[in-house]
């Protein structure tokens, strides 16, 4: 099923002209129009006359989280021209938040990127969609909301928390598809085991768009078997209008990026140089399509990948791998770079093992990996128990190449998120 057939499925070397015109027309307004390009442009002698095909693209600068920061509020506002109708803003660990404006016609193009995402995972209007991302200054939240309510379809605005009301809406109005993060997914699936509701027969669910965070296919399939949905990847970020920049469609392999409104890029992390299509590197993002606040060759930060080739789908804008982390994500434990998320793919492929962990990093340089039991491993057998964990250990180690200590924990015990998880806690005195 398709929102905008036409340019869902627009051949490339067409899409690819629009894309250069769009370009063109970006970079000469936020030349003239923004304080922040314009001092970036003369500080690197960058001329808009220089962009005459895509590949020119690489002769912008980068614009980083620093500089959002740096130019908080609007060093890169587009001055006037616009009706400003909306501000959201990124907090991320430190510092001055990054401030984020939007025109009318930019929330109405993020909502229209939304509506093309839920339409491709077979949503409809008969559908009721319970929001149950966090509203407010996040972007989440908000522009999945315009965007269901454009493709015309009921929605739930029930925010995160408060499983019990969320048990209750989604059986007194049978909500349909769910939009939430993959930790307060887990979380809500133990918490309806626990009540004793089987999903398949007593709830109407058949759809999960989860996002926000990292998560492996393992916690993918867990949600899935425990919720009985189809789960969908979405991702986004607030610099790019939230949620919607790359979904997935019905072949969930893969998401796709709406490259009539991004330009996307994959470059090593350490030099900034492309690499090939099908091999990792961080997430250059380019905004084709703002009116109010234009940005240029973005660092994500996030790691991931091109799929070359087409999907089964016929759509013809590329898509990512699913994003395993962030550059700065990456740990190093006694000389070993560990992302978070070989941890959680090891722990959510083994039998036995709740849904919630905690990385804790320690001491001169220790990592004790935190896991929930299952309430149906948690037997009191403790010869059952060390098993488990010198199981769980000899599989961390072989993945991560560190070998951390595992401590098994009762169920529910570990602090439960609902919105994005706080999975590494590092009070290491290095
Ligand atoms: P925010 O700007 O607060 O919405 O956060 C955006 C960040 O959340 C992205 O840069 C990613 O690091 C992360 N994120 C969002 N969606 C996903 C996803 N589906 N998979 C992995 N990370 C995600
Ligand atoms: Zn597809």
């Amino acid at each position: 099923m398709f929102w905008d057939q036409e340019i869902e499925t627009l051949p490339r070397p067409e899409l690819e002209q629009l894309q250069l015109k769009r370009l063109r027309k970006t970079v000469r307004k936020v030349a003239s129009e923004t304080v922040f390009y314009r001092q970036k442009f003369a500080e690197t002698g960058f001329k808009p006359s220089a962009i005459k095909s895509l590949a020119d693209l690489r002769r912008l600068p980068f614009t980083t989280s620093a500089d959002l920061r740096a130019n908080y509020p609007d060093g890169l506002l587009i001055k006037g021209g616009h009706d400003l109708i909306r501000l959201h803003t990124s907090s991320g660990t430190t510092g001055k938040p990054k401030a984020l404006f939007f025109s009318r016609k930019d929330i109405d193009q993020a909502a229209e990127n939304i509506a093309r995402c839920l339409t491709m995972t077979g949503l409809g209007k008969q559908d009721i969609l319970q929001n149950m991302m966090t509203y407010g200054l996040f972007t989440g939240a908000l522009m999945v909301h315009y965007g269901a309510e454009k493709l015309g379809l009921m929605v739930i605005p029930s925010g995160p928390g408060n499983s019990e009301k969320q048990l209750l809406l989604m059986q007194d109005f049978r909500t349909t598809a769910i939009h939430l993060t993959p930790s307060y997914a887990l979380y809500f699936a133990d918490f309806i085991e626990k009540r004793g509701v089987d999903p398949r027969k007593d709830l109407a669910l058949r759809k999960a768009y989860i996002g926000a965070e990292p998560y492996t296919e393992e916690t993918r399939r867990k949600i899935e078997a425990a919720l009985g949905v189809e789960v969908y990847n979405c991702y986004g970020l607030s610099e790019m209008n939230g949620p919607g920049v790359a979904f997935e469609c019905d072949a969930k392999q893969g998401m796709h990026v709406w490259e009539d409104n991004y330009l996307m890029e994959i470059i090593d992390p350490q030099t900034g140089e492309p690499v090939p299509d099908g091999q990792t590197g961080e997430l250059v993002l380019t905004s084709l399509c703002r009116e109010a606040m234009p940005i240029l060759r973005y660092r994500t930060r996030d790691i991931t990948a091109i799929i070359p080739g087409p999907c089964p789908c016929g759509r013809t804008h590329r898509r990512l791998q699913r994003i395993t982390g962030r550059s700065d994500d990456m740990l190093i434990v006694r000389g070993a770079n560990v992302y978070p998320q070989q941890i959680e793919r090891i722990l959510m492929s083994i039998p036995g093992l709740g849904r919630n962990y905690l990385i804790c990093l320690e001491g001169l340089d220790e990592m004790i990996v935190k896991v929930e039991l299952s309430d149906a491993s948690f037997d009191g057998q403790v010869e059952h128990l060390v098993k488990l964990q010198s199981q769980i250990t000899e599989k961390l180690r072989a993945e991560i190449l560190v070998r951390p200590k595992v401590e098994l924990v009762m169920p529910g015990s570990l602090p439960a998120s609902e919105g994005k998880a706080k999975r590494v806690i590092d009070k290491r005195i290095l």
